[in-house]
């Protein structure tokens, strides 16, 4: 399940530089995700980075395309080639939304 920005970005621009991934542009009309390099930050955060930043809450995650914890692991480790994550069973509340109750997202 990627995230995607809603229309109630304010184009901030603080979410941009906090991905892991380089999946955040500047739009047209608001800030942008690329769901080929979203990875929920699985493999390096506890909850998205971007909405963590996010003054009004507004990156959430896309119902329309739902991963499972272990594809966006398999995605961020093509992503970042060079680099090695844990295993999927070694994921934690630190490095998988999955695994972390507190984020901002975890009623949505
Ligand atoms: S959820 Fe993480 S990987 Fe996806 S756009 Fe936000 S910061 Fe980037
Ligand atoms: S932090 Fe939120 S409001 Fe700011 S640009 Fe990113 S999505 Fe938009």
């Amino acid at each position: 399940m990627a995230t995607i920005i809603t229309d109630e970005c304010i184009n901030c621009g603080v979410c941009e530089p906090e991905c892991p991934n380089g999946a955040i542009t500047e739009g047209e009309d608001f800030y942008e995700i690329d769901a080929d390099l979203c990875t929920e930050c699985v493999g390096f955060h506890g909850e998205e980075a971007c909405q963590e930043v996010c003054p009004v809450d507004c990156c959430v995650p896309d119902e329309d395309n739902r991963e499972s914890e272990e594809e966006l692991l398999v995605k961020a480790g093509k992503i970042h080639a060079d680099q090695e994550f844990p295993a999927l069973d070694d994921l934690t509340a630190e490095t998988s939304l999955f695994r972390n109750p507190n984020r901002k997202n975890a009623n949505l």
